[in-house]
């Protein structure tokens, strides 16, 4: 257990925490880790949308010249 100081209003809080208590700015380490999730969705998006795409151009009628 460590404590540390809050980026935001200053306050000490313990890191376990993740997010400061009192204005729920999240420490150093748990903002990385809210990025890396947010990248990993970003990443699925676009691997969905790809198949979704790929879908259509499969399954939509070519009657258009
Ligand atoms: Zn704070």
């Amino acid at each position: 257990m460590s404590e540390i100081t809050c980026r935001h209003c200053g306050r000490p809080f313990d890191e376990s925490l993740n997010y400061c208590p009192s204005c729920r700015t999240p420490t150093p380490a748990q903002q990385e880790k809210d990025l890396a999730r947010v990248k990993k969705k970003f990443i699925l998006f676009i691997v969905a949308l790809a198949i979704f795409s790929a879908m259509m151009i499969l399954w939509l009628p070519r009657d258009i010249p």
